[in-house]
């Protein structure tokens, strides 16, 4: 996948018109993208910064159904996340795992509550169940758990779900769209709908953010998949129309793995305030969260507030036998739930329903909000539907139930590896032809000089944060570490992208400055 090709498609392809233009490339616009072009739509995805620059990169890593959706007796949420959940696993093993999770108990109540609820999760899951759900006594706690408070805990109970890495699944699915087709692009902005004598829309208004060039381009539907943009995109449509998303803003911290030693993730499923917090074994680090803070503006570089910082510190402390400390934290990120509510019924966002809503406005805009990462797919399979439905495409069927995003096949050169899917066998040769790109960019983080080769050439990064926060996910292991290395990841990058000295020095002043965000202030 290449950004000159991607332009080069869709210069042919302005000639004709596109049946379908997605505006937002994070996981509900990418799966959206991929949808339609597998069902042979003319497709082309736009996305103002990076794929999943948004909140598609700043999830708790969870494949899941959503145990505390249980609670609520979302049904209906619940068993359509664990069967997509099942789905994805399948269809993605090279992003996706299995992990075990286990609530600590400490009354008999909560063991017998606890239980079965989560026995009522494994009959939600059905045929694409994980493992059953059981419960443990406080020595099997302790020894799958070894860092746990052992004060007052009674047992646990164990059970499944699935963890991922969101914004390598996002470029994932960027590569599959390309492959099957259709056109991606990054940093292309859509400015304005464009609308016939009839005021329905045909189109969209575009700029290329790289080069500066505008595009006026034509196509039978336009799917707003703008997160927690979308207001903006329905407002191009109908200026007069009131906001609908509530932004709501989760914070997770990222420790070393001596938090939280063992293979098992911690679950708290009633948190003071009501909440859930995990504690998950990620990429060799621990990643705790989340918050659940309803905010007012809404920004594309979200940074966690003071309050949710220690609330993560001081809820996890209390069942961590190393209480974590500020000091102690190796990256901070933050994101925004684009939860959608009724305009003429706003609540507080924990009421509000986490499914998703698909609206078709009178002028044929098609947007898609809230939902979440593991149900990509089927929100992007019933806004097709609807928009076939309503006459605007012509029925084809859906075909992603069983695409696989990447075929993995033979020998993978080393797990870590796993992660680049069909081109991981490729990125261990250019290690093994030429040893100096085998060489790490730094002692504490994983990732090959090769790794940045590659990906220059396949996954269209376009700045420095694209390489380390996204396409490699340095800058969330290890914010500080991270900044150290921006110099010489630009160089090579520069060296790929044939960018001069002018362009390593402005990447890494705008890489350190944004890395401050993920660095908490102590
Ligand atoms: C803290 C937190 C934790 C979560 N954890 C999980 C989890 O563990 N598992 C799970 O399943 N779900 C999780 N979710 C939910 C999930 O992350 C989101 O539902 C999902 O990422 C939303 O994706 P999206 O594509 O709708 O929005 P986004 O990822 O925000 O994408 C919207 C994109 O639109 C682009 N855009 C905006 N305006 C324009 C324009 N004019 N032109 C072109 N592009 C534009 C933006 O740049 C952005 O990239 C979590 C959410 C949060 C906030």
């Amino acid at each position: 996948m290449k950004r000159t090709e991607q332009l080069q498609r869709l210069h042919s392809g302005l000639s004709g018109k596109y049946d379908v233009i997605i505006i937002g490339g994070g996981a509900t616009g990418l799966g959206t993208a991929l949808d339609s072009v597998t069902r042979g739509f003319k497709t082309l995805l736009l996305e103002k910064s990076d794929f999943a620059s948004g909140t598609s990169s700043r999830s708790t890593k969870l494949v899941h159904g959503g145990v505390r959706y249980l609670a609520r007796m979302d049904l209906m949420l619940v068993t359509e996340a664990l069967r997509e959940r099942g789905l994805m696993l399948r269809n993605a093993p090279h992003l996706t795992s299995d992990q075990e999770f286990i609530i600590p108990v400490y009354s008999w109540f909560d063991a017998v509550l606890y239980t079965t609820g989560l026995k009522f999760y494994d009959i939600l899951s059905g045929r694409l169940s994980l493992g059953k759900s059981y419960f443990i006594n406080r020595k099997k706690v302790i020894e799958r758990l070894p860092d746990i408070k052992p004060d007052g805990l009674k047992g646990g109970i164990v059970y499944h779900d699935g963890q991922f890495d969101d914004a390598r699944m996002a470029v994932s699915m960027a590569k599959a769209c390309v492959k099957h087709g259709g056109t991606v692009l990054n940093y292309f902005e859509v400015m304005a709908l464009l609308k016939d004598k009839e005021g329905r829309i045909e189109g969209v208004d575009a700029c290329d953010l790289v080069t500066g060039e505008k595009y006026n381009i034509k196509s039978s539907l336009v799917i707003n998949c703008t997160g927690v943009f979308a207001d903006e995109i329905i407002h191009m449509d109908t200026p007069e129309a009131k906001r609908m998303i509530k932004p709501s803003q989760g914070v997770h911290l990222v420790f070393d793995r001596s938090f939280l030693n063992g293979n098992s993730a911690l679950m708290i499923p009633k948190t003071d305030d009501g909440r859930v917090l995990f504690a998950i074994p990620w990429y060799g680090r621990t990643v705790a969260g989340t918050t659940d803070t309803p905010l007012n503006t809404i920004s594309r570089e979200p940074v966690a507030l003071t309050e949710e910082i220690d609330f993560i510190l001081n809820t996890a402390g209390r069942y961590m036998v190393k209480p974590p400390a500020r000091k102690d934290i190796l990256s901070v990120f933050a994101g925004l739930r684009p939860l959608a509510s009724d305009p003429d019924n706003p609540h507080a966002t924990k009421e509000i329903s986490r499914r998703h809503k698909i609206i078709l406005s009178g002028s044929g805009l098609l947007t898609i909000t809230g939902g979440k990462w593991t149900t990509w797919r089927c929100m992007a399979e019933e806004a097709l539907d609807c928009a076939i439905k309503a006459g605007v495409l012509r029925k084809r069927n859906c075909v992603t139930k069983n695409l696989k995003i990447e075929s993995v096949s033979g020998n993978i050169p080393s797990d870590r590896l796993k992660v680049y899917g069909e081109n991981a066998r490729e990125i261990g040769e250019m290690m093994n032809e030429n040893p100096e790109l085998a060489e790490k960019i730094s002692e504490k983080l994983p990732y090959t000089k090769a790794e940045i080769v590659w990906i220059c050439r396949n996954e269209m990064p376009v700045t420095l944060e694209d390489m380390l926060a996204r396409r490699l996910r340095a800058l969330i292991l290890d914010a500080a570490e991270t900044a150290k290395c921006a110099p010489a990841v630009a160089e090579i990058m520069a060296g790929e992208m044939e960018h001069d000295g002018r362009w390593i020095e402005e990447q890494v002043d705008c890489f350190r400055k944004l890395a401050k965000n993920y660095l908490p202030r102590i």
